[in-house]
């Protein structure tokens, strides 16, 4: 069973779990809203998401859901797709995705669906930014900021080769560092790893030392 984790009095998350494979799902209590990134794809996930409460303790508001897609991936997404085709019930209000995972998902009925292709910020108690993220994973990804955390899902990890060797994109690699080099939070938090949090510059500084190994007229850099 994937356990519960508390990073803050704001901000827990439903560890990764393995059969079937299923990301990291992240919870942030707002003033608001509460602020999903990813649904995973099991079924403790959907359960982690649906029993987040729309009156939390110590609010007189009625609580909003939002969820924020880091990528396409099923490991990810896939309790969406789930909802989508009608297999699960999920409660919340409003996805937002890049738009590939956008169209991987298709219509969503009854719910706010909302492409992202530049940045967007919101104040809810805290301060909670969703943005496009360049990274040789998976086309479109989003990364959301709150406050001090950086939720990544997979978007520093390389592009899987299936067979062939995991890469990553020498043009897209520098672009990425050169944006997450300009952030001010200091915890990067990545999917699928013991621990989730990692700090900001040892993220950075082994992306660099990927970069640092390019070759002359090559576009990819083997993981
Ligand atoms: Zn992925």
């Amino acid at each position: 069973m994937p356990r519960i984790i508390k990073l803050t009095d704001r901000i827990q998350y439903l560890q990764v779990s393995y059969d079937p494979l299923s990301a990291d799902v992240v919870a942030v209590r707002g003033d608001s809203a509460w602020w999903i990134f990813d649904v995973g794809a099991c079924d403790e996930a959907v359960n982690f998401i649906n029993a987040l409460p729309r009156n939390p303790e110590g609010s007189s508001a009625r609580f909003k859901k939002n969820i924020v897609i880091s990528h396409f991936h099923r490991d990810h997404l896939l309790n969406l797709v789930r909802f989508v085709q009608g297999e699960v019930s999920l409660d919340f209000d409003s996805v937002y995705l890049g738009s590939y995972a956008s169209k991987v998902v298709g219509e969503v009925a009854d719910r706010e669906k909302i492409a992202v292709t530049s940045p967007i910020s919101f104040d809810d108690g805290v301060k909670v930014q969703i943005l496009p993220m360049p990274n040789s994973h998976a086309k479109g990804s989003l990364a959301l900021i709150v406050d001090d955390y950086v939720f990544l899902g997979d978007a520093t990890y390389p592009m899987v080769g299936h067979g062939t060797p995991d890469v990553y994109n020498v043009q897209i690699l520098e672009q990425q560092t050169k944006m997450l080099k300009s952030l001010t939070s200091t915890r990067f938090c990545l999917s699928h790893k013991r621990g989730l949090v990692r700090d900001r510059d040892s993220v950075i500084q082994f992306l660099e030392s990927v970069y640092a190994r390019r070759q002359k007229n090559e576009n990819y850099i083997v993981a």
